[in-house]
């Protein structure tokens, strides 16, 4: 496997993309889309990262390159589709379920997703202030039945070393706080992030687990598959989770070979979010019974291991649920009806 970020041959990477002058010099973006370009750019920020530059794949470009498509803000569409407002004791935490807590400690990313549901806080504010951490601390301190803390942004991993290593230790003090939960797509997009210095900052006694945001088995280059092996031998446990996108990754072959990529590299698929109502995005939605009918697909042809539970945010704030599909229907009297993964139908009774 490549550890190397440059790839050999390539001394020199280049940088993110951020504007759509940008994308059209490089050829990514069409000129003759200029000026609707740059009104989706006036609204929702543009970054693409070296890494990601560097994958020729369609699929993968089109989750950072702007679309046309962005200005069709559809009314039912939400500015905070998941609620992350709703549960805001203080400010960069949201406090929805009682034994944890997601802790926003930066608005910046390394790249910003097209389909992203916090796309219209992302890159606004920078990171978490001082003041506010501190009152962040404070609630922790007086909630301990506060057991897991998730980190999540923005990307935490954008953060300097030196600022999550503080940030680590004060959270380290209270003892209630027993794990930290990063949800990043660092790994994957800026592989080069994950230095022994940041490994070494995770050794601490929370336990620390990763969560992988990644879509699509041609963002896992050899580099990101460097990167997640590092985290592995850290002992930092890795799992993933991915948002069902419609023509990037909404069927189920393609979705199989992410999951057996994500297992040959240690990581545990964990959730399939089914996409939210964020605004400008309807153009990745697909209908819940077409998630259903590609996760039923999958069950009959991947181990359970590598099978992610597909979940709906619920809408204002109201929580995740599995969504299905359901393998059992209730006929009464203790009798019910189960689906095999051929779609074959069983009797079961209740003893
Ligand atoms: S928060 Fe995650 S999904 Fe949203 S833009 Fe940043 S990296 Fe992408």
């Amino acid at each position: 496997m490549n550890d190397q970020f440059p790839p050999p041959g390539r001394l020199h990477p280049p940088g993110a993309l951020t504007t759509v002058d940008g994308l059209i010099r490089e050829g990514l973006s069409p000129a003759s889309q200029r000026a609707e370009l740059e009104e989706v750019a006036a609204e929702f920020r543009i970054r693409m990262s070296p890494a990601m530059r560097q994958v020729p794949v369609a699929a993968v470009q089109a989750q950072f390159l702007p679309d046309p498509r962005e200005l069709n803000i559809l009314p039912e569409e939400l500015v905070d589709p998941i609620g992350d407002d709703v549960h805001r004791p203080v400010p960069g935490l949201t406090h929805r379920y009682p034994d944890r807590v997601i802790l926003h400690t930066t608005q910046t990313c390394e790249v910003y997703c097209r389909f992203c549901f916090r796309r219209e806080a992302v890159g606004e504010t920078g990171q978490l202030a001082e003041a506010e951490f501190v009152r962040v601390l404070d609630y922790l301190r007086d909630h301990p039945q506060i057991w897991e803390v998730i980190l999540t942004g923005g990307d935490p991993l954008t953060l300097s070393t030196r600022r999550l290593r503080d940030m680590l230790a004060r959270l380290a003090a209270i003892p209630s706080v027993e794990v930290i939960r990063f949800h990043t797509r660092i790994p994957v997009v800026a592989p080069e992030k994950i230095t022994d210095d940041l490994l070494a900052a995770l050794q601490i006694r929370p336990v620390v687990w990763l969560v992988l945001h990644t879509n699509h088995a041609d963002e896992l280059t050899q580099a990101a598959g460097a990167a997640l092996s590092r985290l592995a031998r850290a002992g930092v446990p890795l799992l993933s989770q991915t948002v069902l996108l419609k023509g990037i990754n909404a069927d189920p072959d393609t979705l199989e070979t992410l999951f057996r990529a994500l297992i040959r590299n240690r990581v545990k698929p964990y959730y399939l979010h089914h996409p939210d109502l964020a605004k400008g995005t309807s153009h990745f939605r697909l209908p819940l019974a077409e998630g259903q009918q590609i996760m039923a697909a999958l069950r009959g042809r991947i181990s359970g291991t590598a099978l992610p539970t597909y979940v709906l945010d619920i809408p204002g704030g109201h929580g995740k649920v599995p969504v299905g599909p359901g393998y059992l229907q209730e006929e009464g009297q203790g009798i019910w009806t189960v689906t095999d993964p051929q779609g074959r139908k069983h009797r079961y009774q209740d003893l």
